[in-house]
């Protein structure tokens, strides 16, 4: 059994990792888990390199295999906005947010937008593994669903004709950029165990 840090201080992405990476050989633990308040700045210009600060400092401070994920949402209108500022686009938390890009996409027709998730895996001594998965959708024409986080209430999934704020967790879980990204991971998971 080896223990994987989760470095992140939301909550909702803890509950999406162990669901999705749910392992016998892996207990994750999280930075609450540790009670860790810590804050890394996150002054990277890509989703990756967010990714590796936070996954690089939190791995050397605590001496543990640990996995960040640096997500957003990223729309083809506005130039990929939110993008890498996605968690403080408005500055006033998620619904704002989302009302801002709401706002933002007033009379536009192309409504295309992606999640991504940037993965990293990093071990004590700084060597590390970059992950990235992507769900495709559009944004919708306003807040619908109440389930999950972020912007999960505007992006619209085609496929099940719904945001991801009104489906089922164990649809989301399985389709999200979070879940494409771990599902990588997840293919080196008998590496990740048996590294020394
Ligand atoms: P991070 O914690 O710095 O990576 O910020 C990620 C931000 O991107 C979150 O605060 C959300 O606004 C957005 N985001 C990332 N993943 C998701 C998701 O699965 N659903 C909705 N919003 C997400």
């Amino acid at each position: 059994m080896i223990e994987i840090l989760i470095a992140t201080h939301n909550p909702h992405k803890v509950k999406e990792f162990r669901s999705i990476l749910n392992h016998s050989s892996i207990k994750l633990l999280s930075l609450s888990d540790l009670n860790d308040q810590d804050d890394v700045i996150e002054d990277g210009s890509s989703f990756f390199e967010n990714g590796l600060i936070k996954a690089r400092y939190f791995a050397n401070k605590h001496h543990m295999i640990t996995v960040s994920d640096d997500s957003g949402l990223v729309v083809e209108s506005l130039d990929g906005r939110p993008g890498i500022y996605s968690a403080r686009y408005s500055g006033q938390g998620d619904y704002q947010n989302n009302l801002k890009v709401l706002c933002e996409m007033e009379n536009i027709e192309n409504r295309r937008a992606y999640f991504v998730a940037s993965i990293v895996l990093c071990y004590p001594n700084g060597v590390y593994k970059h992950y990235e998965g992507k769900v495709h959708g559009f944004i919708a024409n306003e807040i619908k669903g109440d389930y999950g986080f972020g912007y999960d209430s505007i992006f619209y999934v085609p496929e099940y004709h719904m945001t991801f704020g009104e489906l089922d967790s164990s649809i989301k879980n399985r389709i999200s950029h979070r879940a494409n990204a771990l599902a990588l991971l997840k293919e080196d998971l008998d590496e990740i165990i048996n590294h020394k």
